[in-house]
């Protein structure tokens, strides 16, 4: 083990107090105490840096000893730092003194990473000398961090889960007004047989009736979406190599066997996004799923996913396969729920992909030709000012 600076000639206070013994002592704690502990005198001056608060920040013990601890610490810390020692000289009110709290630090690199710093304060000769001890918080908060995604993503799934059964409650609440839409043309298609003046009166308040019930059927059906995309749209700059690459590999889960290529073309020089990550993914995870289903029968199946700057401030995403596309002579829009050509299908994807992406103030499009494949194009805002993914 390399000998810990004990200041000497950087600090006389201890030089002259410390004796032969104190001194190994010292060099012994300072050499083995886990924790990074940094001792200063009370005009903020480091007298001693141990073994393990070199390694944090990347500096030698002789290297900061007989300087300011301010150099340890990022502007904003640095600030409150010199505003808690002013007080507590004047008033002696103790702010941080014995309680701790988490400020960020600076290492030798500039890096700025947050810590736990406790203090403690002793006495010697008259004079204050404080100890830090500073433990890295930097693995800690980024689990934290891991864990709340997680949980938000679990709550993002089970609302998706619960759809399912939400789904064929709503089938049951829809079926009302929509017996009640064909009763009323029906009996209104009854009374034009008979054309005169008081059928017509009776078949335009059938027609009002009907177009009342369609409305109401096309309430609860927001409801539904609106419950799937529910909650606040955290909105932040976003990676979309990051979202695409995570899309791609949970759109496979379950559906192994079928093997599609998926090519990636993405501007080198493309923004972040502004989204709610969760969200997008799980449009991307929809679109994606829905291309590699339709391509089952498709030989040389493949999926091209592209990104590129629109404009200055938005981003355009394409999801294009070249399975058998949509057709849209049938006149239904794709984006309209309860459409589904698969046997245990909701048809609610796309729908839901609508909603969450004009949540986000953007748009999508199905650009289709016949026997062209289908293509998703899909325009969000890019992060402003945001450096480059
Ligand atoms: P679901 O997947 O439950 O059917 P969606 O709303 O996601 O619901 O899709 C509705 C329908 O649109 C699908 O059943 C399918 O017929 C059609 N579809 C979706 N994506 C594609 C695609 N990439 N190519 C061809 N048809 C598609």
């Amino acid at each position: 083990m390399k000998d810990t600076q004990i200041p000497t000639d950087k600090s006389p206070f201890l030089e002259t107090e410390a004796s032969g013994h104190l001194r190994s002592l010292l060099r012994s704690i300072l050499g083995s105490v886990p924790d990074a502990m940094i001792v200063i005198d009370e005009n903020g001056v480091i007298l001693a840096f141990s073994h393990a608060a070199e390694r944090l920040f990347g500096y030698r013990a002789e290297n900061v000893t007989g300087r300011n601890v301010s150099m340890l610490m990022t502007a904003s810390d640095r600030d409150h730092h010199d505003r808690y020692m002013d007080n507590y000289m004047k008033t002696g009110e103790k702010q941080i003194i014995g309680i701790g709290r988490i400020v960020q630090a600076r290492r030798a690199n500039g890096e700025s990473f947050p810590v736990e710093l406790k203090i403690g304060e002793a006495r010697l000769h008259g004079r204050r000398l404080f100890t830090g001890y500073l433990r890295d918080l930097t693995e800690q908060q980024a689990n934290a961090h891991r864990i709340s995604e997680m949980q938000a993503e679990l709550a993002n799934f089970s609302r998706l889960s619960a759809v399912g059964t939400m789904a064929s409650a709503m089938a049951h609440e829809l079926n009302q007004p929509l017996t009640a839409v064909a009763n009323y043309l029906e009996a209104a298609r009854d009374l034009l047989e008979t054309p005169d003046p008081e059928t017509l009166g009776l078949v335009t308040d059938a027609l009002n009736a009907a177009t009342t019930q369609s409305v109401r059927a096309g309430q609860i059906v927001r409801r539904l979406r609106d419950y799937v995309s529910r909650g606040e749209l955290e909105l932040r700059p976003v990676d979309l190599r990051a979202v695409i690459a995570e899309a791609v590999s949970l759109a496979k889960i379950g559906l192994e066997g079928r093997l599609a290529r998926v090519i990636e073309r993405l501007d080198t020089d493309l923004p972040q996004v502004l989204a709610d990550k969760i969200q997008l993914r799980q449009v991307l995870l929809n679109l994606v799923k829905n291309a590699i289903e339709a391509l089952q029968d498709t030989e040389n199946p493949q999926i091209c996913i592209q990104a590129e700057c629109q404009g200055k401030d938005r981003v355009r995403l394409t999801i294009r396969d070249n399975g058998p596309g949509f057709d849209l002579t049938e006149g239904h829009d794709p984006f309209n729920p309860f459409h589904s050509s698969k046997p245990g299908g909701m048809g609610l994807g796309l729908s839901i992909c609508q909603t969450i992406i004009e949540a986000h103030g953007g748009r999508i499009d199905l650009l289709s030709e016949p026997d062209q494949g289908a293509a998703f194009q899909i325009v969000i805002d890019a992060a402003p000012g945001g450096p480059p993914a």
